[in-house]
């Protein structure tokens, strides 16, 4: 079935699943295999030659997963993707597909807490340098790009304060150094965003969260756009024969395939060799949350600006970030870049600081004290008695994290409900 020209809600549904043509099964079959019979010697020998595309065996490719590639694919309007065991493992992915010791990044400092220190501490292990740059200043990210630099990165939605940033002019910044923009849209999901309509390469996506959509499952995606040009000399991986897969060079041998480069690299070699792949059942699990995905995340949008205002004008909270509130400083860029509405997360600032944020945590109900955001039930965390303990009081204010910052995932429930229990939750807190 051509899904191309379908719309969002409809491509949510439909891309990339015919109904099998085996059992005429509607629904996506989860396959429960590790391996595949090949049809004769010469079969086998085609496809571990990359004469033939097909399947080998399920770290490297799982006929459920290949839906559910496809399927995010088309939400992003991407090329290709791949889907991986985590969003940390996509994220990870995504940057040593393209660096090697002695290559550089330049990144927002806005990031998901794994993520920061993955860059900050993990991949210099490896030798691979990360310059971390201001969100909202794309003459920032300029001025710490040089000849060592490989790729940039930066979130939609960033963390702790959900600042947006200007994914077209960072974007204008790499395409001007000939430099990829990797995008994790996590916070956004295709609903809200697709970054590579703004100009973003790759886009990468933990699952765990709105995509899934209940808390049941880890699992990550990469999406590549098919629309960058890899054959320059700088991106080694690319140009360099591959002495891991038959001395393929990635960016001259593919033939028609080389707009996929980027994505048949990363399952050729990261994927094929360090293994993070995604399991079949996580992979159908995924597919069953996106289905509805357009209509949960408008909730989550429709709840998270309610909760936003209701909390902007309640007398016990000190200040409110939400990307939808006007006045908010991601206000301007959450607009050009954002449809359909802000998303789910809520970051706001209780009176009485530290104490009273963990009373609030303590005393509150319906809304879950759990470390996860994107579930169907809100959920709430005081980041600096949890997530970033281990940062000093000045690591945490130098990110933005300050004591009496509460961080809200805005679920699905009656909006009256989550209201009451914040209301309720605050005046105990200050009492
Ligand atoms: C959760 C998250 C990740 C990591 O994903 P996991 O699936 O938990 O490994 C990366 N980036 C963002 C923005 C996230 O919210």
């Amino acid at each position: 079935m051509s899904t191309q020209k379908h719309r969002f809600e409809t491509l949510a549904l439909h891309a990339g699943q015919d109904p099998d043509p085996a059992t005429t099964a509607r629904g996506v079959p989860v396959h429960r295999t590790s391996s595949y019979a090949f049809r004769n010697a010469e079969h086998a020998a085609n496809l571990f030659g990359l004469k033939e595309l097909g399947n080998i065996y399920t770290r490297i490719m799982n006929p459920t997963q290949d839906v559910l590639e496809k399927r995010m694919a088309a939400l992003e309007g991407g090329a290709a993707a791949l889907a991986l065991a985590s969003g940390t493992s996509a994220v990870y992915y995504s940057i040593i597909n393209i660096c090697r010791a002695g290559d550089e990044v330049v990144s927002a400092n806005n990031l998901y807490g794994g993520t920061y220190t993955m860059f900050d501490s993990i991949l210099p292990q490896f030798g691979i340098t990360v310059r971390f740059v201001d969100h909202d200043k794309p003459v920032g990210f300029e001025a710490a790009i040089n000849e060592r630099t490989r790729a940039v990165y930066i979130e939609t939605i960033g963390n702790p304060v959900l600042g947006v940033s200007d994914i077209g002019a960072i974007a204008a910044v790499a395409r001007k150094h000939h430099l990829p923009l990797i995008v994790d849209s996590t916070f956004a999901t295709p609903y809200l965003c697709n970054p590579i309509a703004h100009g973003a390469n790759i886009v990468v996506h933990s699952l765990t969260k709105w995509l899934g959509g209940h808390g049941t499952g880890i699992g990550g995606v990469v999406v590549d756009a098919g629309n960058f040009d890899w054959t320059d000399e700088k991106f080694a991986l690319y140009n360099e024969p591959d002495a891991g897969y038959h001395g393929i060079r990635y960016a001259h041998d593919l033939g028609e395939l080389s707009p996929l480069a980027f994505v048949l690299r990363m399952r050729l070699v990261p994927l094929r060799n360090l293994g993070a792949c995604i399991a079949p059942d996580n992979a159908w699990m995924f597919l069953q949350g996106i289905e509805t995905l357009p209509l949960r995340m408008q909730r989550h949008c429709d709840n998270g600006l309610a909760v936003a205002r209701f909390l902007a004008s309640h007398e016990q909270v000190s200040w409110v970030r939400y990307p939808g509130l006007p006045g908010d400083p991601s206000y301007g860029t959450a607009g050009k870049y954002l449809r359909n509405g802000f998303g789910g997360m809520v970051v706001f600032g209780v009176k009485g600081g530290y104490d009273s944020a963990v009373r609030l945590i303590d005393t509150i109900g319906l809304f879950s004290h759990v470390a996860n955001v994107g579930d169907a039930k809100s959920l709430i965390l005081h980041p600096s008695s949890t997530s970033h303990s281990q940062l000093s009081p000045e690591q945490q204010k130098s990110s933005g994290l300050t004591p009496e910052l509460v961080r809200l995932s805005v679920g699905l429930e009656n909006i009256d409900d989550l209201k009451e229990a914040l209301d309720v939750a605050l005046k105990k807190a200050h009492a």
